[in-house]
Parts: structure tokens; sequence; C-alpha cells
């Protein structure tokens, strides 16, 4: 089987109301939908964060990928992005999609799932947890989350609509006590709940460090990112051992989890199998974790169904996932695929698709139908927050 053609297409789905975190805010969400064609009629998909360095990264792969065999994966990786390629010149994340398109082919050719070809599925079902923001109300003044007492009548319905076991509270909006006073009302609320917390790096070590203080005896499932950089975090750790550290923006590639489990960094290792290379690259990644005794979740950004089809074989595979995975999906109004949406069981969960490949079909309409939505966006999925404009910067806000 032959490679003869990589295509891709933007698209914007929009979500229920427009979310606020520390950069700015989420108007909908926007991906480069991946499609790799074959000489034997199979089509491979795969999905990846939109923008033009995006669309150029897949561009230059193109004529490097086309006339390669998809089962070949690891030579391809070394010719499309290989470590150094990597670093030098940042094109993991395109990569990653076309990585999700020759897994998807393999698995279409030989008519088995996906996460078959990873060692096989530990678990049917992956766990997500509840993603709640801070929002804006949307086109039909509907669903702003601006106070402790709106966040909790949300959290009430996510866990009733969706059933539910674990939340995240997105952090670095509102000042950080208030954001913490929001955390403990959360906290009462739903005693049995699991909660974490993730401010996106916008805190300083001072502030992180209070702010953990704040939440000793409030049953903190773990404190993500507070600060950015894996000193800061190791000194956070340092001054605070008795929270639970997780991140996905310090340490985001195999580089970091040695030193990071080394300085003490922290302790649970958010994988994404678009920063790690693809879904099998972030099973590896898994195994180097369970090596170094670090716990393992699942960072989201904003996914479309093919990344979180993509995300649930990669979940049915590993043995040592601990948290709940993160997924922004139950934002979503719409999807591309056939069927609409992927459905969440009652408890909070989706089912690993059973289907060949990574189980999920396009919707050519839906795309066709999203992608004009995309072209009319000027920013793609971000905007700036217009209640804190000119907030862009990852340095620490408080
Ligand atoms: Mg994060």
């Amino acid at each position: 089987m032959k490679i003869r053609d990589l295509r891709w297409t933007s698209a914007f789905i929009p979500i229920e109301a427009p979310l606020r975190y520390a950069f700015g805010a989420h108007p909908g969400f926007s991906r480069l939908v991946i499609e790799v064609d074959t000489d034997e009629g199979l089509t491979g998909l795969g999905e990846c964060y939109s923008g033009a360095s995006r669309e150029g990264q897949l561009e230059e792969m193109r004529s490097l990928l086309i006339g390669e065999d998809p089962f070949q994966l690891e030579r391809i990786r070394w010719k499309l992005s290989s470590p150094s390629a990597q670093k030098l010149f940042g094109n993991v994340l395109g990569y990653a999609g076309v990585e999700f398109a020759c897994l998807d082919l393999q698995g279409k050719a030989i008519g088995r799932p996906v996460c078959d070809l990873l060692g096989g599925r530990v678990r049917d079902e992956i766990p997500f947890a509840g993603y709640a923001f801070y929002r804006y109300a949307n086109d039909r003044g509907e669903g702003e989350i601006g106070d402790a007492k709106q966040m909790v009548a949300y959290a009430r319905e996510l866990i009733g609509r969706y059933g539910f076991g674990t939340l995240k509270f997105k952090n670095g909006v509102m000042h950080p006590d208030e954001e913490v006073e929001t955390f403990i009302a959360l906290r009462k609320a739903f005693p049995g709940l699991k909660l974490r917390l993730d401010p996106n790096a916008a805190w300083s070590v001072t502030t992180a460090v209070r702010m953990a203080r704040r939440l000793a005896d409030y049953d903190v499932e773990y404190y993500e990112d507070p600060v950015w950089g894996m000193r800061a975090l190791e000194r956070v750790n340092a001054k605070a051992p008795w929270i639970t550290l997780a991140s996905n923006m310090s340490i985001f590639a195999f580089e970091d989890l040695a030193p990071a489990a080394r300085m003490n960094v922290l302790d649970v290792v958010l994988l994404d199998p678009h920063w790690y290379g693809g879904i099998s690259r972030a099973r590896i990644a898994a195994g180097v974790c369970e090596s170094l005794g670090l716990d393992v979740g699942l960072h989201s950004g904003a996914e479309f169904g093919v990344s979180q089809a993509a995300a649930l074989h990669l979940l049915a595979s590993i043995s040592n996932l601990s948290a709940a995975a993160d997924s922004h999906y139950h934002h979503l109004t719409d999807d591309i695929l056939v069927g609409g949406k992927l459905e969440y069981t009652a408890n909070g969960s989706m089912a690993v698709p059973q289907g060949p490949g990574l189980g999920v079909q396009l919707d050519h309409d839906k795309l066709a139908q999203y992608h004009e939505l995309a072209l009319k966006q000027e920013m793609g999925s971000w905007i700036e927050d217009p209640k804190r404009p000119g907030v862009v910067t990852i340095q620490p806000k408080w």
C-alpha cells in the first residue's frame, strides 16, 4: 500500500458559549482535518491544531509522504519529523496529525482498531473530566459564568448531564483569591467529586504557594501548571509539598520527562498525542513515565472527533492512566463525524470505538459547512479576552 496524497481542511465549530482562559478567549474551536489517500482506495483520517504554520508543515510533508507505505511509520517519522527536526523546526503538531492518519490506514487495512496496533485495550471506556471555564454569554445571551454561584450551577448541570466524577476548573482569568474562593465553593457543593484546577501558569511562585496554603484542606486532585517552567514548579513543590502537581505546559516532550522526574518537579504528566508526535509516541511516553514513577493523565487542546478518537485509542492502551482525561469535547455544538458527536456514557466516560482504524468516519457535508465558518474567522479559535485586552503573555499576571 502506497500513500498517494495528503490533504487537509480547516474547520471551525461553534461552542455552547465563549470560554475564557489565561491568554484570551475561545469563540469556538478551530482545527485542521487531515486525509491521507492510498493507492488501494483507503483514506486515513488525522487532525491537528489549526493555523497557517501547521498548514505550512503539512505542505512541506506532503511530497515526502507520497509514495510511502503507511505501515512503515518509524521510517516516515524520521523522514518527516525526526526528534532534531521537531526541535529545530517545530513541526511535531502537523506530523502528529499525519501519524493518526497512518495508524487509521493500518487499522483499516487489516480490519482492526488502532488500539490493537498499540498492544491492545486494557479498558473499554475512558473516564473524562468535566471542563468548567469562566464564560461569556453566547449570541442568545445564555451561558455566562462569571462568579462562584454561576460556576457551581454550571458544575451541577455538567454532572447531571454527563455524570462526570471529576471536574477541572480553569483558572488564570479572575484574581487568584476569587478563583480559590470559587474552588472552595465547588468543593463544598460536591464533597465526593475529584476537583482539579489549572491557572495556565498565570501565577507567580509566591502566589501559587499562597494559594496552595489556602487550598490545603480542600482535597485538590491536582494543581496543574500554577507557574511556568521546571525551576518554578520545583520551587512550588518544595514550598508546598502536600499538593499534587501536574503539567502539560512546562513538561510536554520526551526530553522533559527525565529532568522533571529528577528535579521532583511534578506528579502527573499530562500526555497529548499531538505534542508527543502521535498516538504511538504518546503511548511510549506513558511507558517512560511508568519507569520514572510519574503518573499519567491527558491534556486537551480543543479537539474535534478525529483527535478525540485518537485519544480514546491511546488511553485504551495505557495501563498506567491514573486520572480522568481532560477534554473540551462537551463544549462543542456539533462535530464533523458521520452520526454527529461521539457520545458520553452515563458516568462521564466514552467508549473506545470498535471499528477498524480510528473507528470514525468523516461527514464531508459537515466538514464543508464548518470549513466555510473557518474562512470567516480572522484569528482561528483564539481571540483577545474583551475584558482583559492585551493579555497574551505567559508571564505571571499575579
Ligand atoms: Mg493545562
